[in-house]
């Protein structure tokens, strides 16, 4: 069981200064500096820092995390990163796999994030191999991150063609995984690839979250797939879609259209700034697309936005730390959203994508939170100061916990 602490001094996103108090996991008091009516056991001082509730991942790739110096993607696409990684696919073993996405944990816990959702190749060539060190990663972690499993299926799925990889995919429901995942976009039938994925879903009483539209084609409708399939059939179940960068290429009508569908439907939508800039519109130099999701937009029709890395120094993004506030300032400056709504994708609706429920700071809901030494909330993500302190279920997270297992 934690220790009560009294947070002192805290800034809040709003500008507005407060105390927090803890107590056995959960947020026990807030209010004016000073007032605090309970007794703590311990006193910490956030002065000078920037509190919120903590950063979310909600789209990682653990399994392929500090590939870059191993894997060439001259093309620097998505089909050339694929082709690239599964030339080195036979050189990636267990104890690689859990070493370099540890490695990525870690940095992430140093960032403030507490909660990540992984997804982990699911391939004929390399089989569960993912799955399985990405389970002992999520158990060698659990004192400080809660890190969720997704299938990534290789395609196709579909027809005849799809029988190996269907029957794989109910091997990863076997062996322990979290979330049901795949890219319809990719195989020869899409829809019939986002029907079968999420039937899956259903029946193994796990979460979607699909690889969807990550393209420029205007024709691209995974997103409109599923959230079609979700109405027709009045399914209310834990349903993502990541990237949806097609969507970007349609007309506003169409955009509005859709959106109403996705929202009516439940479905959330997790744009991956980082990766999709790295990935779409290469060797273009009149009128690149910028591949942004549009946040705007979906969220005008009632959707739940939410906003994650990706790819983390691998071939599908070279480049990356590990840093939400990293993916926040990219999201001020190529999604146009203000610093509030880049630190609510990155922190409460990545937590609502993940587990289902928006996280936030009040009396009751768990004392999970990040403070980052900043004068407010548009330097810190300006500036990603590496001096945070993470508290996960009341406890100050520190390298002793880090490394405990
Ligand atoms: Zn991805």
């Amino acid at each position: 069981m934690s220790a009560s602490i009294l947070f002192t001094k805290a800034q809040l996103i709003d500008g507005s200064i407060v105390d927090v108090a803890t107590e056995d996991g959960l947020i026990a008091w807030i209010g004016p500096t000073g007032r605090c009516p309970l007794t703590t056991s311990k006193n910490i001082s956030l002065s000078g820092h920037v509190v919120t509730t903590s950063f979310v991942e909600p789209h990682a790739h653990l399994d392929k995390a500090f590939l870059a110096d191993r894997i060439s993607n001259p093309s620097g696409d998505l089909m050339g990163a694929i082709r690239g990684l599964e030339a080195v696919r036979p050189t990636i073993t267990h104890n690689d796999i859990v070493e370099r996405a540890m490695r990525a944990v870690h940095l992430m816990s140093l960032n403030g994030v507490t909660s990540i959702r992984t997804h982990a190749d699911t391939t004929i060539s390399g089989g569960l191999s993912s799955v399985r060190a990405l389970l002992e990663v999520k158990n060698k972690c659990s004192d400080f991150m809660d890190v969720q499993v997704a299938m990534l299926l290789e395609w196709p799925i579909t027809g005849v063609a799809g029988k190996e990889h269907r029957a794989l995919a109910r091997d990863a429901i076997s062996a322990g995984i979290d979330v049901v995942g795949g890219c319809p976009h990719l195989d020869l039938d899409p829809q019939g690839a986002v029907e079968f994925l999420l039937n899956l879903a259903v029946e193994a009483g796990l979460p979607l979250d699909l690889h969807a539209d990550e393209n420029m084609r205007s024709d691209s409708s995974d997103l409109e797939h599923l959230a079609d399939i979700a109405i027709r059939d009045n399914l209310s179940h834990q349903m993502n879609a990541s990237h949806c960068v097609a969507l970007s290429t349609k007309s506003e009508a169409d955009i509005d259209r859709i959106a109403a569908k996705v929202s009516a439907a439940g479905i959330t939508v997790t744009a991956l700034p980082q990766t999709n800039l790295f990935l779409q519109e290469r060797g273009i130099s009149t009128n690149p697309a910028r591949a942004i999701t549009p946040i705007h937009r979906l969220q005008q029709a009632g959707v739940i936005v939410a906003a994650g890395a990706d790819n983390l120094q691998d071939p599908f993004n070279l480049v990356g730390r590990g840093d939400p506030l990293e993916i926040g300032s990219l999201l001020m400056v190529s999604a146009h959203v203000t610093a509030a709504t880049a630190i609510q994708l990155v922190s409460s609706h990545a937590h609502h994508v993940v587990h289902g429920v928006a996280s936030c700071l009040a009396v009751g809901e768990p004392a999970t939170f990040v403070a980052t030494l900043a004068a407010n909330l548009r330097e810190s993500i300006a500036m990603g100061p590496p001096d945070r302190i993470v508290v996960y279920g009341g406890v100050v997270i520190d390298n002793q916990i880090r490394n405990r297992k």
